[in-house]
């Protein structure tokens, strides 16, 4: 366990803005690999940035009161019933912290987002990948990788990298077959961008499933992603087994009162939803102008194959100004993903990629 560790890779976030700019004597890059808001965020928590007054000396809320309040409204659920980190990525964490050890197992679909395996090695679980079937969630699979040692499940949806996702029907049908003592997370990062009529309320199905946690975070749609506020939403009593694996001050004052001030903006929401599956139609039209395979996402990035290494796409791409992610590091050797951006940066972006092909 303590040498799977030591094997671990840090998180790759790849290159900066800056370091691309430096490397490759660029004035101009657009950035489209990880999945952030290409308009950025409301007004509305752009000004609680601007007026923020309050002593930076002072440790923030470590309840996230106000926050709180505005989520469980939102959502139409107690306010016992959530718990914030700073990011999305600390629940899983904290989810790990709490649940895996040496001696279980926690099962998941492959390739999706890498921070579930991650923190299960860490804690030296045993990790169990089922992979996907045409990019979706094998949940048969899924059921049977699970037995009496099983944990915890990850479910990612819409998946990342593939951006396809668990419709409603089949998300019960597999609820009702996960045995009560193993956890369910619903990781919906991506939520906000759904736009398929048969996507589940995940919200609605907490009541009826006591094991199940739904993620769901401000650094995508929201457009607040260096902010790091995200969080989970489940049964009080699950809620308190996980809170004392979060650190005490873990989402900051600025952060907690920008989220409450964008997710009241629902008509900024609404506009970047609509731009998104714009931009989707873009990439759409593109692949089939050329005849390429992509997946259909109901996130805000595409998966492409580019019938080459992703690697030599990323760096022709790179080289033009354009970060995107290439599929060698995400488990699509052939593929690129690519972050929606905004309809000029999408125009951009395929044009190199036409050069490229
Ligand atoms: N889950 C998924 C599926 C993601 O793609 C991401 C971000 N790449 C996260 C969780 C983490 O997001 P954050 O920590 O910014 O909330």
């Amino acid at each position: 366990w303590k040498e799977a560790i030591l094997n671990l890779k840090p998180y790759q976030p790849g290159r900066s803005i800056d370091e691309v700019k430096r490397a490759y004597g660029l004035k101009e890059i657009t950035k489209l690999a990880s999945n952030e808001n290409p308009f950025g965020c409301s007004e509305q928590a752009k000004e609680v940035m601007k007026n923020y007054e309050s002593s930076l000396a002072l440790y923030p809320d470590g309840n996230a009161t106000v926050l709180r309040s505005a989520v469980s409204k939102h959502l139409g659920i107690q306010e016992n019933n959530l718990i914030f980190g700073n990011g999305s990525d600390e629940i899983i964490q904290v989810i790990a912290r709490s649940l895996l050890y040496p001696g279980v197992n926690t099962v998941m679909a492959s390739p999706t987002f890498p921070q579930y395996k991650h923190n299960a090695v860490i804690e030296g679980a045993e990790v169990r990948e089922v992979p996907l079937a045409d990019g979706e969630h094998d949940l048969d699979g899924m059921l049977a990788a699970i037995d009496e040692n099983t944990s915890v499940v990850w479910v990612c949806s819409p998946n990342n990298p593939t951006g396809r996702y668990i419709a409603r029907d089949a998300l019960v049908d597999f609820l009702r077959q996960v045995p009560q003592q193993v956890l369910v997370v619903m990781d919906e990062a991506y939520f906000e961008y759904v736009h398929a009529d048969d996507y589940p309320d995940t919200i609605k199905l907490l009541e009826q499933f006591q094991n199940l946690i739904v993620l769901r975070t401000f650094s995508k749609i929201y457009g607040l992603a260096s902010y790091r506020v995200g969080y989970g939403a489940a049964h009080s009593d699950l809620i308190s087994r996980l809170d004392p694996a979060r650190e005490p001050f873990n989402t900051n004052t600025i952060g907690q009162l920008a989220a409450a001030a964008a997710l009241a903006d629902q008509e900024f929401i609404a506009y970047c939803h609509e731009m998104n599956k714009k931009g989707l139609a873009q990439f759409y039209d593109f692949c089939e102008r050329e005849g390429l395979k992509f997946y259909p996402s109901q996130g805000n990035f595409v998966l492409i194959d580019v019938k080459c290494q992703g690697d030599e796409a990323f760096q022709f791409l790179m080289e033009k100004g354009f970060i995107v992610r290439s599929g060698n590091a995400l488990g699509f050797p052939t593929s690129i993903r690519i972050t929606i951006g905004c309809p000029e940066q999408n125009l951009g972006v395929i044009e190199q990629l036409t050069v490229f092909l």
